[in-house]
């Protein structure tokens, strides 16, 4: 089924088209098929939280665009799932907020790095990093921690949606500042993170890029207080109430 054919009054739309867009992803060979079980997992998280974004939800968001404007050598890492579901909503926040942009994937090969790669430039981004693979985050075995030098290796805030739990953990070790997207509170990487965003990446992403557009006239100390006042405990915490106290439930209503 094409994505244009999936009714738009359907009660769950935007989950039929990320479902689609996955599976599209993966015939594409953008997407590998651990991604698809990602997904499920990540679908599963969403309707919990109400597939919505959660205001401590939109706090992040908006911590991450402070985050992002205040770095010199901002990174956005992109992998098989964010290319198969925001390309282009991702080359606007690289934009937004002037990031390289590096294909980093957890089941790397060459070949579906260039593949990524075009598939961004076909949504409108100039340089895509990820090919030279002259870098590495140490700690990881070496199919694990290709980087590149220039790239991820190099950088001081990294973007991380969808990260694995040893991958954070090792770009924590490196001294990185880390923003996760992830719609499990739980999960090993936003728990690592600086500022865990507990959202679904198509909804995350653009919300920092509206962010960042709405701070880009701050003054570098406004930037700070943003960052300063955010507690990732916190938004942490209330994204995990709110799938405990099952409000999820009455998301259908608001
Ligand atoms: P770890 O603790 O090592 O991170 P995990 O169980 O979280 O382990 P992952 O491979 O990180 O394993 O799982 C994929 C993660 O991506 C899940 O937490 C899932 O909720 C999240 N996810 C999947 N799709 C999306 C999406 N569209 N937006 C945001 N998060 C998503
Ligand atoms: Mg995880």
């Amino acid at each position: 089924m094409d994505e244009t054919e999936i009714p738009e009054d359907h009660p769950r739309y935007a989950s039929l088209v990320t479902r689609h867009r996955i599976e599209a992803g993966v015939e594409r060979g953008i997407t590998s098929k651990q991604g698809l079980i990602a997904q499920g997992r990540g679908e599963a998280f969403d309707y919990l939280l109400g597939e919505r974004t959660l205001p401590s939800a939109d706090g992040a968001a908006r911590a991450a665009a402070a985050t992002l404007l205040l770095a010199e050598r901002p990174v956005i890492s992109v992998n098989g799932n964010v290319a198969a579901l925001a390309p282009g909503e991702t080359v606007e926040l690289a934009d937004a907020v002037d990031a390289d942009l590096e294909v980093n994937l957890f089941n790397h090969t060459d070949e579906r790095v260039r593949r990524i790669a075009d598939h961004l430039r076909d949504h409108g981004a100039g340089e895509v990093k990820g090919l030279a693979g002259d870098g590495e985050i140490p700690g990881l075995d070496h199919a694990r921690g290709v980087v590149d030098a220039d790239g991820i290796e190099a950088a001081d805030v990294v973007v991380v949606p969808l990260e694995d739990g040893d991958r954070a953990a090792a770009l924590d070790a490196m001294g990185k500042t880390e923003v996760v997207i992830d719609l499990n509170p739980g999960s090993r990487s936003p728990r690592t993170a600086d500022v865990p965003i507990i959202d679904n990446l198509l909804r995350a992403v653009p919300n920092v890029t509206a962010h960042a557009r709405d701070l880009a006239d701050a003054t570098p100390a406004e930037l700070e207080a943003i960052v300063d006042g955010f507690d990732a405990d916190a938004a942490l915490d209330a994204a995990e109430a709110t799938i405990r106290d099952g409000s999820f439930a009455d998301a259908d209503d608001a």
